[in-house]
């Protein structure tokens, strides 16, 4: 088959599901421009991931995706659900681990958590990668990657003509899954916890009204235990229609089983598996014998928690599942694959432009590869207390709080201006109070009658804010900022544009009144100056300079 000639793109995403169409999207929104390429012939046909976190939701927003989001979240899911965990579903409930999900969420965000399914939310991101320039190569297949001191060279088969096209990037991402063909290619071995269980998802719909056996509580997710299985079911707002992860058969909490681990042949559910044996299990776990359902698939998948030894191989980033990968209890891989691209998306893109020095790159392994350690780490620890308590508790981590693991996780790179002492890996967002390498926090302000958050105020630029009486660090970020040729917002927060009618900007970011702080591109706090200084255009200079990994040999 004739190759066609090669074409030159700045960057190449490999893979175009929940996380490459992430990273194309986030790329675009920098204005970089963008190929991303995708074996199946379009977005996810499975709902999969369906439980999206507060500092996903906030990325959604600052690209401009949040009422869409919202919208179609309150068409599927009923919108105070929760988690809990029940002998079946007529049955008892032995567990709530989140009677509302949103409980207690507006203290820290303008944002909620929320439920939408992946096979929604991916024709969401694709439409706006696409609005924004994205393209999308569906149907395609990266066949190689080689790369060289400039570049990257990608051979992509179409897969119905097998048509070849070579691809020259300065970068790729490889967001292809946890199987990550790029990963095994690069040779970049995993650790971790390993294979937990030959999983099912059995997608299903019930002919018969299902409202009286939930009585009122439908959580949108429903752990399952009982003698026969164990999973979770999570159902639409109708509360008749979903999906039952089925990660272990048979009574797992039997002396003999927890002997036998891990031979366990109660965690190879996938094996064999029939429609017959699906509709035994989907009975089992509704909780009456008898019921009207029909199956409209069985998905095998492999419940796992591993992360990869190395995020980043020379000019090849792994993200999402590639990266790492979880059990789904708590609802992590998703989320952290989309957060690794928007770490990522705005360091290739200041790199690329040229503002950014070489450096800034390598702090994405150095800022993600701890959060995906934490993050296996967390999603395992979910996965025993919910799943399988037989694997006992000796090679767990005690569980971190849903909002540390969700807006507290903290990056400590080259690309953060950190303080004395050590900073701890996550941190309760009520205790980071805008300390460097934290999220930067939400407070509510007035712009001229309208109430905005500061998290509205980032995801573009570099943004310097400042406290009413710091006009001096406003003034000297314009002045600095043109010699760095970086474009920089910067807003005296308490001045005449941005209104804090409470006056908790500076106590929120730990700073004073005449104190400063830069926030990053990706709405994380590279520096904060608590008080006033006496050069600050200097100290602005070597600040910005350092978040940007430049050497001292350029201006
Ligand atoms: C039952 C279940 C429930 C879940 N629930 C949640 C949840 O509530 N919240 C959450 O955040 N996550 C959840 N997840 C996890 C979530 O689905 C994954 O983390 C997410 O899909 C990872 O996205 P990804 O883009 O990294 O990888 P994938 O979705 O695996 O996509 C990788 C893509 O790369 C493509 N590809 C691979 N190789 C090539 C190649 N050589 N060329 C071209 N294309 C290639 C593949 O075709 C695939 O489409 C759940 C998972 C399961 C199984």
């Amino acid at each position: 088959m004739e190759r066609e000639t090669g074409e030159d793109i700045p960057v190449l995403i490999v893979g175009g599901s929940l996380v490459g169409l992430s990273a194309a999207l986030f790329l675009r929104w920098h204005g970089i421009e963008v190929l991303a390429v995708e074996r199946h012939a379009g977005t996810a046909i499975n709902a999969r991931a369906g439980h999206f976190h507060l500092r996903t939701v906030e990325i959604l927003r600052s690209v401009g995706l949040e009422a869409t989001v919202r919208h179609k979240s309150e068409e599927q899911y009923p919108p105070d659900g929760g988690i809990n965990n029940v002998e079946s579903l007529a049955g008892r409930e032995i567990a709530n681990y989140f009677p509302n999900l949103n409980a207690g969420v507006d203290e820290f965000s303008p944002t909620i958590r929320l439920f939408i399914n992946q096979d929604a939310l991916e024709p969401i991101l694709r439409a706006r990668a696409e609005e924004l320039g994205a393209r999308l190569l569906y149907g395609n297949e990266c066949e190689s990657l080689e790369q060289d001191a400039d570049g990257v060279t990608a051979v992509i088969r179409h897969l119905d003509s097998g048509a070849r096209r070579t691809v020259r990037a300065k970068y790729v991402v490889a967001a292809d899954g946890n199987r990550s063909p790029s990963r095994e290619r690069l040779g970049v071995g995993m650790h971790g916890h390993g294979l937990l269980s030959h999983s099912i998802t059995i997608y299903f719909r019930a002919q018969a009204d299902l409202g009286p056996l939930l009585r009122d509580r439908n959580q949108g997710v429903h752990y399952v235990t009982n003698p026969l299985m164990r999973g979770f079911f999570r159902l639409d707002r109708s509360g008749n229609a979903g999906f039952l992860v089925v990660n272990l058969v048979g009574d797992t909490s039997r002396p003999e089983v927890v002997a036998a681990y891990p031979s366990a042949p109660w965690a190879r559910v996938a094996e064999g598996i029939t429609e017959q044996r699906a509709l035994e299990l989907l009975r089992a776990a509704i909780g009456v014998p008898d019921i009207p359902v029909v199956i409209d698939n069985i998905a095998p998948w492999r419940a796992m928690a591993d992360a990869a030894d190395r995020f980043q191989v020379g000019r090849v980033f792994l993200a999402g599942d590639a990266a790492h990968v979880v059990p789904p209890n708590g609802g992590y891989g998703g989320n952290t694959g989309m957060q690794d691209a928007h770490n990522l998306a705005w360091k290739l893109a200041l790199t690329l432009k040229g503002i950014a020095g070489p450096g800034l790159l390598e702090t994405y392994d150095a800022e993600r590869r701890p959060v995906g350690d934490l993050t296996v780490e967390q999603a395992f620890t979910r996965y025993v207390t919910r799943v399988a308590p037989y694997l006992g508790t000796d090679d767990t981590q005690p569980l971190v709080d849903d909002f540390s693991m969700e807006i507290g996780y903290r990056y400590s790179s080259p690309a953060i201006a950190g303080e004395p002492g050590s900073p701890p890996l996550h941190e309760h967002p009520r205790e980071s109070q805008g300390r460097p390498g934290a999220r930067a926090p939400h407070v509510f302000l007035d712009r001229q009658g309208t109430q905005v958050s500061t998290l509205d105020l980032f995801g573009g630029n570099f943004v310097l804010l400042t406290g009413p009486e710091g006009r001096v660090w406003h003034d000297a970020a314009a002045v600095t900022a043109k010699e760095l040729g970086l474009p920089l917002d910067a807003h005296v927060v308490g001045g005449d544009d941005l209104a804090d009618p409470e006056g908790r900007f500076p106590g929120a970011y730990g700073i004073s009144p005449s104190g400063a702080v830069i926030v990053r591109p990706d709405g994380f706090v590279g520096w904060r100056a608590t008080g006033a200084a006496g050069a600050p255009e200097s100290v602005l200079r070597q600040v910005l300079k350092s978040l940007l990994c430049r050497g001292n040999g350029r201006p």
